[in-house]
């Protein structure tokens, strides 16, 4: 079928006429695997439809967002409910109340509760925007550190080394940011403990914050060496910066408390300052977040100095829709998505093996992906040098079986609650071809 034109060409080139490269967001145009994007009609449970009424078994699950699967009946119960009683309206409601409650009290363990106050957005990119800027305003200090490889959303300050969609582009960041804004960001390696002792011992008066996806997913998954996390909050608090740990994308999906939730349960035990929150907090619906302690986040504006506000911002669908996922994101939920991961990352091993590429199958938590260098990547350069031009050929065969996978190499590959048997044994028998694709393919 490839090669023939069916609705999904007639469409890009309908896209392409009117929106920038036919997409709202880069790495929906296929860029890295080359390509006619599928434009998507409908989605259920583990599954998508596109317009040519061709289904995939999805393994994007909108980004991360689908943690129960596409369109679950009584999440999308209650958006209906919600819309019924008004769209939007500007002005505080109960069920933010609510959903504010249901995310202080999930990210707990034990007695560590790094969430008491929650302001809510409605993207990752405000919420990271907006940690930042209060993190800067609780220090009164400028300087950011973030890490190659990691990507908080498309904010001027944080678009150096960015990852994904960006290291997709193979550009270093972004035109249009003026470079005294870049300046405010310093960027270090992943996972190097001595990269973080340099940058504060060279600007630790003057860093106000540094920012960390809990576990990297955004340069293929790259989870924190073993006590990375703890050594960043230690590092910040000793020389009064404040520590972000970025779960817009692991929140409320490897774990009920999220990945810093894992991390304490396996014994790494660290506060951070401030955790954003996107993705599965909406359920599908445009919302974030940014989760912190009563004293640092009372410094957000009505009640302190640190100005951020939105029309939108707690929208009534949007909360409900987060109120219903987090309500049924039980831990059975976690307990399916992990055995799923488990059992795929060793397919997609065995089959890699069998075929004879040199790859890895990093993971963190139930996030995995693939990487084709002999070892998981460790930082950005190690993600950069593999042999990226394998995934192509490998995503393609995938698609052909029915299997949709992100369109780049530098993402994880997200599974849902509805993934069931008759799900993973399809994309289990699908990897061999792709495998033999990814084998064969030059550079
Ligand atoms: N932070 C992380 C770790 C992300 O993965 C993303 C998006 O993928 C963002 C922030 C930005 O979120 P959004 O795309 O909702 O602006």
């Amino acid at each position: 079928m490839e090669g023939m034109t069916d609705r999904n060409d007639d469409l890009f080139d309908a896209a392409r006429a009117v929106i920038p490269g036919g997409v709202n967001s880069p790495v929906r145009a296929y860029g890295s695997v080359g390509g006619t994007p599928r434009f998507l009609a409908s989605a259920r449970g583990a599954r998508v439809t596109d317009a040519a009424g061709r289904e995939y078994i999805d393994l994007v699950a909108s980004w991360g967002p689908a943690l129960l699967g596409h369109a679950h009946p009584e999440v999308v119960r209650a958006v209906q409910d919600a819309a019924a009683r008004g769209l939007s309206f500007g002005a505080p409601t109960a069920g933010e109340v609510e959903l504010a409650r249901l995310v202080a009290e999930r990210v707990r363990v034990g007695d560590a509760r790094p969430v008491e106050h929650v302001r809510m957005v409605s993207t990752g990119t405000e919420a990271t925007m907006t940690a930042i800027r209060l993190a800067r305003g609780a220090t009164g200090r400028d300087l950011l550190v973030k890490f190659a490889g990691h990507y908080h959303g498309h904010s001027d300050g944080l678009l150096a080394a960015a990852g994904s969609g960006v290291a997709t582009l193979a550009l270093p960041g972004s035109a249009g940011v003026p470079a005294p804004i870049a300046a405010q960001t310093l960027v270090i390696d992943y996972n190097d403990p001595e990269a973080l002792a340099a940058v504060f011992a060279e600007h630790g008066d003057r860093i106000a914050a540094v920012i960390v996806e809990a576990a990297s997913a955004n340069m293929g998954v790259v989870a924190p060496l073993p006590g990375f996390n703890r050594l960043i909050a230690e590092t910040a608090q000793a020389h009064g910066a404040l520590m972000i740990l970025d779960e817009v994308l692991t929140g409320f999906r490897v774990h009920p408390a999220g990945f810093w939730g894992l991390q304490q349960e396996s014994g790494e035990h660290y506060l951070p300052d401030i955790i954003t929150f996107g993705k599965v907090i909406g359920g599908g619906m445009p919302l974030a977040a940014l989760g912190g302690r009563a004293e640092i986040m009372d410094l957000l504006a009505p009640t302190g100095p640190v100005y951020q506000a939105g029309t939108l911002s707690g929208n009534p669908l949007s909360v409900a829709a987060g109120i219903a996922t987090l309500r049924l994101a039980t831990p059975e939920v976690y307990a399916t998505v992990d055995a799923a991961a488990a059992r795929l990352a060793a397919a997609l091993d065995a089959a890699l093996t069998d075929a004879g590429v040199v790859h890895a199958v990093p993971r963190a938590g139930s996030l995995f992906g693939v990487a084709f260098s002999a070892a998981a990547p460790k930082t950005y350069a190690q993600a950069q040098a593999q042999e990226s031009f394998r995934y192509a050929p490998f995503f393609h065969a995938m698609r052909e079986q029915g299997v949709a996978l992100p369109p780049s190499v530098f993402e994880a590959w997200f599974l849902t609650a509805a993934h069931g048997e008759e799900e993973l044994t399809t994309i289990e028998a699908a990897l061999p071809a792709a495998a033999a694709a990814a084998a064969s393919a030059t550079a």
